[in-house]
């Protein structure tokens, strides 16, 4: 468990570690930068580097959260992996299950394997699971389509980096919408007119919607106002967590 700087969470929990780049909003992956340098601080869970590891140890880590929190799962993997057995992903489900008082964001980017495990019923939705994919293009649409057939109570989009434009995007069934652009030392343009698009289709549809950042080479100077304000919406919260 750690804070986190991410704008939209508080914190991160990482019952598995490591991933393999599907699409391209993977080419600069954050976790696999960090994998790195963890390992060469020597850190043991990072020993593997970016190879897919499950972490049985760090399963019970919610249960000792005094107070409510917002989290942020596997921020340094992807929990749909193949690699990754169901019956870890169930147990995973069951931690999340067992503490409603806390809201669990899940984010991936193999959207099909959710969806076909969530058709053989592998797993529970309760209200604190939040669940979303990421979308960095119109090439990756699809994910929207998968997600939206699960019966996840609470379904959200990250379209960060967002690399291209997304018009018309079916927006059914989503209730919370994460944009950002790419940060770092090469980032991909993000053109205002994809973010201005997305935005009003998020109000027109009645999605809430984040925005994160401009991104570029120095994201503190380019921020995170839009139309000369912040964007900071969120979905609703379950009953049993606790308002600050
Ligand atoms: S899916 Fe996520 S964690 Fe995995 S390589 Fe891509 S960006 Fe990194």
């Amino acid at each position: 468990m750690a804070q986190s700087n991410i704008e939209w969470t508080e914190m991160t929990w990482n019952p598995t570690t490591g991933c393999d780049k599907i699409s391209a909003g993977c080419k600069f992956c954050y976790a696999e930068v960090m994998s790195r340098r963890l390992k060469a601080m020597g850190v043991e869970k990072y020993k593997d580097n970016f190879k897919i590891t499950k972490h049985e140890n760090e399963l019970g880590i919610p249960y000792t959260w005094k107070s409510s929190k917002i989290v942020f799962v596997n921020s340094m993997s992807d929990l749909f992996h193949k690699k990754i057995p169901i019956e870890f992903i169930q147990k995973v489900f069951r931690v999340m299950n067992e503490n409603p008082q806390h809201v669990f964001q899940v984010l991936t980017k193999r959207a099909d394997l959710l969806l076909a495990y969530d058709k053989a019923k592998m797993f529970k939705w309760t209200h604190n699971i939040w669940m979303g994919v990421s979308v960095e293009d119109e090439r990756v649409k699809a994910r929207i389509d998968f997600l939206r057939k699960t019966k996840a109570k609470t379904k959200f989009l990250s379209l960060e980096p967002l690399i291209g434009p997304l018009p018309k995007i079916n927006l059914k069934k989503m209730d919370w919408v994460i944009l950002g652009g790419e940060s770092g030392r090469n980032p991909r343009p993000m053109n205002p007119e994809w973010v201005l698009d997305i935005q009003e289709q998020c109000e027109e549809a009645g999605v809430a919607f984040f925005f994160k950042q401009w991104g570029g080479t120095n994201k503190k100077k380019t921020g995170r106002e839009l139309k000369g304000r912040t964007w900071n919406e969120m979905p609703v919260f379950p009953e049993e967590f606790e308002k600050r």
